[in-house]
């Protein structure tokens, strides 16, 4: 079956009547992309910088970050980069004690301090970060994206940060912020949300867990955790249509979008991009291959 699928290598990631649906790839580490240009991706959908603090001995400093981020902003020549913001918290857990000792504690760290909260809560860091991902910007297209948001505050917040930051760094390429919709409550406020993002990514793993009211690390609730569930899919379709409303791409990059069971429904939710692992692309781009465009908003 690997041989099939080889096949797909670098073709256009279009649906059978030439629509283009975007794949790109999720990754943690640059090593990963060794193997990017024998599957042919259209970009990085969602690095999730977590793994370079998470792996870390110390806390990396703005340079050692940038060092990352433009490595990969390099080794994708030109095609773009969407890099989320630190989302540590809930089933990531944070393991600087300096910085921890008074969240570590949250009864329920799922619905406590993670992503977005606990970037605001220490700005230094948060302007570490977006200082880094702004100056990678520097060298091609990067897309910073905020994890966890759940009010249209948080996402003006790191906006007027960003503006900040460019401004003192003298930086000319354009901000480009979006929002993760990963929270019913996101899903459900996504135009007013969408008049202060650039673009919107959804995040099935969250959006899945806090839906269904099911721990996605939990087994025994793991019988009740569906991404492809009808409530779930009704949020990501208010989203793609206050997108499609305010002109803003939107995209996928929880596993939903590595199922085939589902490309032809979120091709036709008219998602410009899916991104997912790196070995999962080129299965999905041969469903899309097979899929036909047929609009549904
Ligand atoms: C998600 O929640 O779907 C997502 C892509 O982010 P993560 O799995 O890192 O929480
Ligand atoms: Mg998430």
């Amino acid at each position: 079956a690997q041989a099939e699928l080889n096949a797909y290598a670098c073709l256009p990631s279009t649906s059978s009547d030439g629509h283009e649906l975007k794949l790109m790839a999720n990754i943690e580490f640059a090593e990963e992309l060794d193997v990017a240009d024998h599957i042919g991706i259209d970009g990085i959908g969602l690095y999730r910088s977590e793994f370079l603090f998470l792996n870390n001995s110390g806390m990396p400093g703005e340079d050692e970050q940038f060092e990352q981020y433009v490595e990969i902003v390099r080794r994708m020549k030109g095609k773009p980069v969407t890099m989320r913001l630190l989302d540590i918290g809930g089933d990531k857990p944070w393991r600087y004690h300096d910085l921890t000792t008074n969240i570590e504690g949250g009864a329920n760290p799922a619905m406590g301090l993670r992503g977005i909260r606990l970037l605001l809560r220490w700005p230094d860091l948060l302007r570490s970060q977006l200082r880094a991902m702004l100056r990678a910007g520097e060298e091609g297209p990067v897309h910073i994206l905020i994890p966890m948001v759940t009010n249209i505050g948080e996402i003006k917040e790191v906006r007027r940060l960003a503006e900040e930051c460019h401004r003192e760094l003298a930086l000319r390429a354009p901000i480009s912020i979006g929002t993760m919709i990963e929270v019913p409550a996101s899903a459900l406020i996504a135009d007013e949300l969408a008049t202060v993002s650039d673009f919107f990514s959804v995040g099935t793993n969250d959006l899945t867990q806090y839906t269904l009211a099911a721990d996605r690390t939990d087994e025994e609730v793991a019988g009740l955790y569906e991404s492809g569930h009808a409530a779930v899919f009704h949020l990501i379709r208010l989203a793609a249509e206050a997108a499609r409303r305010a002109g803003i791409p939107i995209s996928i990059c929880g596993e939903l979008s590595s199922n085939p069971e589902w490309t032809g429904t979120l091709l036709n939710l008219g998602m410009d991009s899916l991104s997912m692992s790196l070995n999962k692309v080129l299965r999905i781009r041969q469903e899309l291959r097979q899929q036909k465009y047929e609009p549904v908003i």
